[in-house]
C-alpha cells in the first residue's frame, strides 16, 4: 500500500481498481473468466494455465471494486472523500486509465439510463455524483460561492474546446484564427487562450454542460474521423466559496476537482511503458506516458517532475503533487481475450503506487 508513502513523502496518489462484468455478449459464447477480485483484501489476481505454462499474479491496491460493484459503492468510498477536500480547498484529479471497452466512460459519466424526478439514476457515473455532492454540501452550509465549469478534448496533443458554441470551428480559436493554445500565465501555471468557461449556479446546468460536450465529442469523432479511444477528455470544476475568519475577516477559499476520462491503455506498448521510453505513433501516446511518469516521480519523490512533456501534465500541474489529491481508478475486462492489456493495466496502475 502507499499509505507509508502518503506519511513519508507527502504525496497523495491513490490507485483504485475496478473490473467490470462479463457484458451479454461475451456470457453468451461462455467466455473465460481469468480475474478474481478479492474487495476485503483489496487483491487482484490474474490467472490462467495454457498447457504448462501457468500465468499466476496478484497485485494489491487502494480500493479494488469487482464485477458486481454498483457506482454508488465506487463513489460513496472512494470519490466521496475526494470531493470533501475540493470543497476545503484542494485541487484534485480523478482519471480512468485502462483498455478501451473496460469501462471508463461507464464509471465517470454513466450507464446513460435517464434520471427521474431529479434523482440520479443508478448507473450515474462519478461525474454527476460529484457535482450532486457538491451542490448537496454548498446548499446545506447556506454558502456564498461561485462556480465554473469547462470541458476540452485532447486529440494528439491538440486541444478541442467541447463547450465553445456550434459556430466555432473545433480545432481552432475563433477570435485569432489560431489553434487554441496553451499558454504560461507567469506563476508557474498554465492556461488555454479562447477556452469557453461557464459560469453554472445548478446542478442541472451542470449536467446539461456536460451532455452537451459529450454530444460534441461524439460529432466530431463521426466528423472528422477520430477515435475517442485517442483522446482524452478533462471536465474541470473550480469552485470559489466566501468564508468569514473568527474576527470576521472574508476569505475567499477556491478548491478545483478534474475528471479525466484518459485515452485507451491499449495505445501505449508495454515495454514502452515499462521502459519509459516512447514508442509513440505521431503524438497520440505522449500524454498517457508522460502522466505515468509524473506520477512515478510524484510517487517516488524524484526530484524533476516532467510536466512540461506533454499538454495533458501541462494542463493539470496545478492539481498534481504538491498540495493536492490525485486517485487513479485503473477499469479492467475479466474475459481470457485481455489478459495481456489486463497485465499492462495491472503494471502500469500498480507502479503508480
Ligand atoms: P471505455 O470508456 O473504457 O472504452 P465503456 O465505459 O464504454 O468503456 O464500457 C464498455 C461497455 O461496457 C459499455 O457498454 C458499458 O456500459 C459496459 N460497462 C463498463 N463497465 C461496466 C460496469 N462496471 N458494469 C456494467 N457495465 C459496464
Ligand atoms: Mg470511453
Amino acid at each position: 500500500s502507499n499509505n507509508k508513502h502518503d506519511k513519508d513523502k507527502g504525496v497523495n496518489v491513490q490507485v483504485l481498481l475496478r473490473c467490470r462484468p462479463l457484458s451479454e455478449d461475451e456470457m453468451r459464447v461462455n467466455t473465460p473468466v481469468v480475474i478474481s477480485c478479492n474487495e476485503h483484501r483489496r487483491e487482484v489476481s490474474a490467472m490462467q494455465n495454457i498447457a504448462n505454462k501457468q500465468i499466476d499474479r496478484t497485485f494489491v491496491f487502494d480500493k479494488v471494486f469487482g464485477p458486481a460493484s454498483q457506482q454508488k459503492d465506487l463513489f460513496d468510498q472512494a470519490v466521496s472523500p475526494i470531493v470533501n477536500e475540493v470543497l476545503e480547498g484542494y485541487n484534485c484529479t480523478i482519471f480512468a486509465y485502462g483498455q478501451t471497452g473496460t469501462g471508463k466512460t461507464y464509471t465517470m459519466e454513466g450507464g446513460g439510463r435517464k434520471s427521474k424526478n431529479g434523482d440520479l439514476p443508478s448507473d450515474a457515473g462519478v461525474i454527476p455524483r460529484a457535482v450532486r455532492q457538491i451542490f448537496d454540501i454548498l446548499e446545506a452550509q447556506n454558502a456564498e460561492y461561485s462556480m465554473k465549469v469547462t470541458f476540452l478534448e485532447l486529440y494528439n496533443e491538440e486541444i478541442t474546446d467541447l463547450l465553445a458554441p456550434e459556430e466555432c470551428t473545433k480545432f481552432i480559436d475563433d477570435k485569432s484564427k489560431k489553434p487554441i493554445a496553451l499558454m504560461e500565465d507567469g506563476k508557474g501555471g498554465v492556461f488555454v487562450r479562447g477556452l469557453e468557461e461557464e459560469i453554472v449556479c445548478t446542478a442541472n446546468e451542470i449536467y446539461k454542460i456536460l451532455e452537451k460536450g459529450s454530444a460534441k465529442r461524439r460529432t466530431a469523432e463521426t466528423l472528422l474521423n477520430k477515435q475517442s479511444s485517442r483522446s482524452h477528455s478533462i471536465f474541470s470544476i473550480t469552485i470559489h466559496i466566501k468564508e468569514c475568519t473568527p474576527e470576521g475577516e472574508e476569505m475567499i477559499k477556491c478548491g478545483k476537482l478534474n475528471l479525466v476520462d484518459l485515452a485507451g491503455s491499449e495505445n501505449i506498448s508495454r515495454s514502452g511503458a515499462r521502459e519509459g521510453r516512447a514508442r509513440e505513433a505521431g503524438e497520440i501516446n505522449k500524454s498517457l506516458l508522460t502522466l505515468g511518469r509524473v506520477i512515478n516521480a510524484l510517487v517516488e519523490h524524484s526530484g524533476h517532475v516532467p510536466y512540461r512533456d506533454s499538454k495533458l501534465t501541462r494542463l493539470l500541474r496545478d492539481s498534481l503533487g504538491g498540495k493536492t489529491k490525485t486517485c487513479i481508478i485503473a477499469t479492467i475486462s475479466p474475459s481470457i481475450h485481455c489478459l495481456e492489456e489486463t497485465l499492462s493495466t495491472l503494471d502500469y496502475a500498480h507502479r503508480a503506487k
